[in-house]
């Protein structure tokens, strides 16, 4: 990671109300995040698929670092690659988080609809004008995905999280890339 990327991550990581690179408290925060997933039956499907972004051997580092403040039943490191294998075959299904709009919300005037670049996912985001909308899917943890031009869900970004942090497999220079 060179120093643009991280300083990027850092702000992304700061945006989300996560702690910084460099701070023991946020293999912590991660873990929060898996034990805090709403569908407390795909908690695991959830941790295996944030595995399944990291590159091998900072694979088993993640795991390893994350495992033991998990508050559920984790599969083991083979079990998780296993599940990752069977669910690129039947394709990921788009997930969605629930909806959080409160029923007593203000009344608004654009509707937009935004479509993850990962997942595949559609989430309505409302707004008095499309700028507005495009602040709320931000709020809603909506924001650019690893390529020029994508936008992504709060999910898959919070998936990539880790492989951001622990190194990822999808940077095609990843064996050039420096291991620090
Ligand atoms: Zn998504």
């Amino acid at each position: 990671m060179n120093q643009e990327e991280k300083r990027q991550l850092e702000n992304e990581l700061m945006v989300m109300g996560l702690p910084g690179l460099d701070d023991p408290a946020l293999v912590q925060a991660m873990a929060d995040l898996v034990n805090g997933y709403p569908y407390p039956a795909e908690r695991a499907d959830f941790f295996c698929e944030m595995l399944n972004e990291c590159e091998g051997p900072r694979r088993r580092e993640m795991y390893e670092a994350m495992r033991p403040r998990l508050s559920f039943p984790v599969p083991s490191l083979d079990a998780c690659e296993a599940r990752i294998a069977a669910r690129a075959e039947r394709m990921i299904r788009p997930r969605g988080m629930p909806g959080k709009r409160p029923a007593d919300a203000p009344i608004e005037e654009v509707i937009a609809v935004h479509t993850c670049g990962r997942c595949g996912k559609g989430e309505e985001h409302a707004g008095q004008t499309i700028a507005d909308a495009m602040g709320n899917a931000k709020k809603a943890g909506w924001g650019r995905g690893t390529e020029a031009g994508t936008l992504w869900c709060a999910e898959c970004r919070l998936a990539m999280m880790p492989a951001k942090i622990f190194g990822n497999s999808f940077t095609s220079n990843a064996a050039a890339r420096r291991v620090n």
